[in-house]
């Protein structure tokens, strides 16, 4: 492959600059002409690119979001779309893509992989959702953001002997308010993927660490159940602590990677201009017990990974 283009897809997550510096400068110094593609799918739609070079992405390792922004397209979904894209991939020369997003974004990278446009997914989300992959870009720094804030909000907890009932991003999974959970010592984690009943995970939990004299407490609710402001009430109702609920929201999304997360983005956009300059499309990269490896996107789809129930009643015995 000669040409290829980058773009970041679907919500976005601190490390997808980090991945992107690894793609542009991986392709440039293997002869490559690379384009940055603004707005995800829209961009490729629209023609919306230019040429980078090494100097492109200088001083972006370190920053959250995207320099090339991100979007959500409905168009790309549609036929018409789909012909607009693969046509300007022809007029621009593109021979393969770096897809960097969430499982949305992977579909839309199989579609054009199938159309003849060869693309290489990258996981970058917060929410650390995908099947085949111990750990996405982003998930790290977020994980750690939730951390610093739920300490500061405990820091309030503590001198006015509140609970703090705060709500913790992750679509529908639970990674990220399960082990943030674990990381603040939450008396009570409540996310989807394992059925909780309020009156016994919440409430008599905290009677019994009130019987043992603990006087302030931290419960986190993944997004996913929501309802916190509700949760607060029931609590001081019943409890007679007094609680305020706090929803994180895009704080999480934001902020400088952690180191982990631009390594992890190294790894991941170094392996996939690999894969493109092999002339491999089609192909999810991905991380499993510190390896890099990738799949066939059409199979890392269908590919779950579960919540360690071990894990959580770790939390629920050393929280209590
Ligand atoms: P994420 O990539 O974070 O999961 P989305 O689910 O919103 O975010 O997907 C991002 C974009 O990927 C969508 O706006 C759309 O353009 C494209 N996409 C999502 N699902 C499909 C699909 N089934 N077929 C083609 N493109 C899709």
């Amino acid at each position: 492959m000669k040409t290829i283009g980058v773009l970041t897809s679907g919500g976005d997550a601190p490390g997808m600059n980090a991945a992107i510096r690894a793609v542009v400068r991986t392709g440039c110094e293997n002869g490559m002409k690379v384009f940055g593609i603004n707005r995800g799918y829209n961009g490729l739609m629209e023609n919306d690119m230019y040429e980078m070079n090494l100097r492109s992405v200088s001083d972006i390792i370190n920053r959250g979001g995207t320099i090339l922004y991100s979007a959500r397209s409905e168009r790309f979904k549609t036929e018409e779309g789909m012909q607009a894209a693969i046509r300007v991939c022809r007029e621009r020369g593109i021979d393969g893509l770096v897809v960097i997003g969430g499982d949305g974004s992977f579909r839309g990278a199989r579609d054009l992989s199938l159309h003849g446009v060869p693309c290489v997914a990258i996981p970058g989300t917060i929410d650390n959702d995908i099947g085949c992959c111990d750990k996405t870009i982003g998930y790290d720094t977020a994980m750690n953001t939730v951390v610093e804030m739920v300490d500061r909000i405990r820091d309030t907890t503590e001198s006015h002997d509140r609970c703090a009932v705060v709500e913790v991003m992750g679509r529908g999974a639970g990674y990220l308010v399960l082990n943030a959970g674990i990381a603040c010592g939450a008396t009570s984690i409540l996310l989807p993927e394992i059925p909780f009943d309020f009156e016994r995970d919440v409430i008599e939990r905290m009677k019994r660490t009130q019987r043992s004299n603990k006087v302030h407490f931290v419960v986190m609710v993944s997004e996913a159940i929501g309802g916190v402001a509700e949760m607060a009430k029931r609590i001081q109702k019943e409890t007679g602590v007094e609680s305020r609920a706090t929803v994180l929201g895009h704080v999480q999304r934001g902020g400088r990677p952690t180191a982990a997360d631009r390594i992890l983005a190294s790894n991941m956009g170094f392996h996939a201009v690999q894969l493109l300059m092999q002339g491999i499309g089609n192909r999810v990269v991905a991380v499993q017990q510190e390896k890099i490896l990738d799949f066939d996107i059409y199979e890392a789809l269908k590919m779950t990974k579960t919540i360690d129930l071990g894990l959580y009643d770790m939390a629920m015995q050393i929280s209590i």
